[in-house]
């Protein structure tokens, strides 16, 4: 089972969140379990604070590290073992497909959110075991960077997908963008692409392939730069490139 727990000012954010569809289902069927520690609950004076204005002056506030050590001890004892420290931050390592998979192998984690300014660097430094951000984009706080991680991860864990196929053929699982996706309905006023209605796999199968690799090439050439593509695959994407869109 996956052990997560979350350091945050409001980790009830995160709690609601992940309490729906795959993420809410995979925690009732025991896949995995959380606990979310409270800042404002292991701060030391009257009245509750957590933060403290910068050093040497400067705007907003920061995370004091005294609430931050209590968090974690308490959640090293309720995972009974040491886990990893995930810092989410802007200036962290940007988040893909692959790190969460690396992340998902893990069996003990622990998320530290910041707010405001962010938090103390000299307990970054002692207790970070990773940084990571969710992209070039300041948010308010980490609780939903550390919940887009948390799906991310869930999902990929054995029995979370109704179907373990659909992890196989996605976005990012092997370089391309994953290919268009229509409904078996009678309804709608256009016709699926003629490939897909015909029923031939052979022939459904190729035409996604291809137009993955189409839609990655007009949206994300990046991806392609350093995607490991068959001699088949270059040579539809040839196809495309030389003739257009058919
Ligand atoms: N002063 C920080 C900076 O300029 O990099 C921004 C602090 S932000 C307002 C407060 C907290 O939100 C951060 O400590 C972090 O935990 C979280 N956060 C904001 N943007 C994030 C991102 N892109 N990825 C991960 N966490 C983020």
């Amino acid at each position: 089972m996956l052990s997560i727990s979350l350091i945050a000012a409001f980790p009830e954010l995160v709690e609601h969140a992940l309490d729906y569809g795959v993420t809410g289902r995979a925690r009732r069927q025991g896949l995995w379990r959380w606990q979310g520690f409270a800042l404002h609950d292991f701060a030391t004076d009257a009245r509750k604070s957590i933060d403290a204005r910068p050093a040497a002056g400067g705007p907003g506030m920061v995370l004091m590290p005294v609430p931050l050590d209590a968090a974690l001890a308490a959640a090293r004892q309720w995972h009974g073992e040491k886990s990893c420290v995930v810092f989410m931050s802007p200036d962290g390592a940007p988040l893909e497909q692959a790190r969460i998979r690396e992340f998902a192998q893990n069996t003990h984690i622990t998320f530290v959110a910041g707010r405001y300014e962010g938090i103390d660097q000299r307990w970054i430094d002692a207790n970070a075991d990773a940084i990571v951000s969710v992209g070039d984009y300041v948010l308010s706080g980490g609780e939903l960077a550390a919940a887009v991680v948390i799906d991310s991860c869930v999902r990929l864990l054995p029995g979370a997908l109704g179907d373990a196929e659909s992890a196989t053929f996605e976005s990012f699982a092997d370089g391309k963008l994953d290919w268009p996706q229509y409904a078996l309905t009678a309804s709608g006023a256009e016709q699926i692409p003629a490939e897909l209605a015909k029923g031939d796999h052979a022939t459904v199968n190729r035409w996604r392939i291809k137009q993955a690799l189409i839609r990655t090439w007009m949206r994300r050439p990046d991806l392609l730069a350093r995607a490991n593509l068959s001699l088949e695959e270059i040579a539809m994407l040839d196809e495309f490139t030389e003739i257009g869109l058919k």
